[in-house]
């Protein structure tokens, strides 16, 4: 009985030990702040101005997540924090998210690895690289040895020392953006590819001295149309897992603030092809930079009204450029609108215009009601000014009252119909403008306060000018007054000389 007892304590043991044994569920905690910060924008954007997304909300619908419990790994979702690109982020914003994801590192035990969801143009006031602080304090819990894959917009200004910080990293391949998703689950792949296999990445770096706006750098045009395409191909190469060409953010005057080629090595000894292969892309690059222009016709928005009327096409779409609310400024600036009443313009729409004050003045006239008001220079005050103005108030969405995020106000001023907004956003889909009833091919002109249209909108639009307007997202970036970036940098030092090596 007793040696019964025995053997049964020893099978128990062997057995719990096989068990022990046993892989266990691989770890991935995720986390992130995305920003674009204009550091010419006067508009600081503070804490209420982030999406924060906690727990399934940052799972929910995702490739890479759903990816991930295909593979049968463990997810720690933390904070996922979002906000539409403005001016620099106040301190006490990025702390009080950066603490909390901290805090959840903390006490998430042990991991594999890390997927950080990040747009790259990141900046705090009071920080001279906030992205560096974030990636050292996650480093200072986490440790070395865990793996940590970053994916980003390729619009981010990714500093050498951020980078330093991860193991792997990966960017969007089209502006504007269509494989955000894509992007988010090559990011994530990368990850798990290097947690299994045991890698040991390297990420190699060529700095590009160019900075130019995003409208003079769509991928879906030439001369990066080409060279974008070349990505697929190397990061198929034999010892290679990613390549990725980072365009930077031109509205942030900061030394990082740059073009960069990425080409990541799946271990020490292919690294020198890695970096190889970034030099001769980056080299492409630079051989074509006077070729990085607008891919439509430009000029003053007084021109491109004038050109818009003669165009045959029923609709022509014009970006009041300088004040593009998807690249941090505040759309507030009421110089297209004059422009159009001057004109004397029938048959426009300005989708959309930020008022808050007029906006709340609508809705509470009521619809049909006729209302003076002064719309304009309310958060602009360094190129806006304020616009007096009559008008009827023909609808508006029916949240309005509720003055949520979501709530439009139509103004009818003359032959312009206003979109007028109660927060700072973009009409930047087809959802956008049928939410309020329109339908953006009704109009001959439709103004858009954005540089390039976004996809559905480019999709669509039979014509499309972009009015050089002045403010914070001026496209002629050698009018705004760069201190901090590193110079020599074409365009703003156009005859300088570069050799990749
Ligand atoms: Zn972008």
């Amino acid at each position: 009985m007793k040696y019964h007892l025995m053997y049964l304590l020893l099978g128990l043991t062997i057995l719990s030990a096989g068990c022990n044994s046993q892989p266990r569920k691989l770890r991935i905690l995720s986390c992130g702040i995305r920003h674009e910060s204009n550091t010419f924008s006067t508009l600081p954007t503070t804490f209420s101005d982030f999406k924060i997304l906690r727990g399934e909300a940052i799972s929910n619908g995702q490739k890479w997540a759903d990816y991930l419990k295909e593979e049968g790994i463990e997810l720690i979702p933390t904070v996922h924090a979002y906000a539409w690109p403005g001016g620099i982020v106040e301190k006490q914003a990025y702390e009080t998210i950066k603490n909390e994801i901290l805090g959840q590192i903390r006490n998430a035990g042990e991991l594999d690895g890390i997927y950080m969801d990040m747009h790259g143009a990141l900046h705090v006031d009071g920080y001279a690289d906030a992205q560096v602080d974030f990636i050292k304090e996650i480093r200072k819990i986490a440790g070395e040895k865990v793996i940590i894959s970053g994916s980003f917009d390729l619009h981010g200004n990714v500093s050498d020392e951020f980078v330093s910080g991860l193991n792997v990293l990966t960017a969007y391949r089209t502006a504007p953006h269509r494989d955000e998703a894509e992007t988010r689950l090559r990011a994530v792949k990368m990850l798990v590819k290097c947690i299994r296999e045991k890698l040991a990445p390297r990420i190699e770096c060529v700095t590009i001295p160019i900075l130019v706006p995003g409208e003079k750098s769509i991928t879906e045009v030439e001369p990066l149309n080409s060279i974008y395409a070349k990505l697929y191909t190397v990061e198929k190469r034999e010892g290679l897992l990613d390549a990725s060409i980072f365009v930077g953010y031109a509205w942030a005057d900061l030394p990082r603030s740059s073009m960069r080629v990425f080409v990541i090595a799946k271990d020490e000894m292919y690294a020198r092809k890695a970096k190889q292969e970034a030099s001769q892309i980056a080299r492409q690059i630079w051989d074509a930079r006077s070729r990085l222009e607008l891919d439509v016709e430009s000029g003053s928005i007084q021109e491109m009204i004038k050109k818009a009327e003669l165009l045959p096409q029923k609709t022509v779409f014009i970006s009041d450029s300088g004040d593009n609310t998807t690249a941090g400024a505040p759309g507030d600036n009421p110089q297209v609108l004059k422009a159009l009443i001057d004109a004397g313009c029938k048959n426009a729409l300005i989708a959309g215009f930020v008022d808050l004050e007029a906006f709340n003045q609508c809705v509470k006239a009521g619809i049909g009601a006729n209302v003076k008001l002064v719309v304009g220079g309310k958060k602009d005050h360094t190129f806006g000014f304020s616009l007096p103005l009559e008008g009827i108030v023909e609808n508006f969405s029916p949240d309005s009252i509720l003055a949520t995020t979501k709530a439009v106000v139509l103004l009818k001023v003359k032959g312009i119909k206003v979109a007028l907004l109660n927060s700072r956003r973009s009409f930047t889909t087809l959802k956008d403008f049928s939410d309020v009833g329109l339908n953006p091919l009704d109009f001959k002109i439709v103004v858009v306060k954005l540089g390039y249209l976004y996809p559905e909108l480019r999709d669509i639009a039979p014509a499309h000018l972009i009015a050089l307007t002045s403010g914070f997202c001026n496209l002629d970036i050698s009018s705004l007054p760069f201190k901090q970036a590193k110079r020599p940098i074409y365009p703003l030092d156009r005859e300088m000389t570069w050799l990749a090596n």
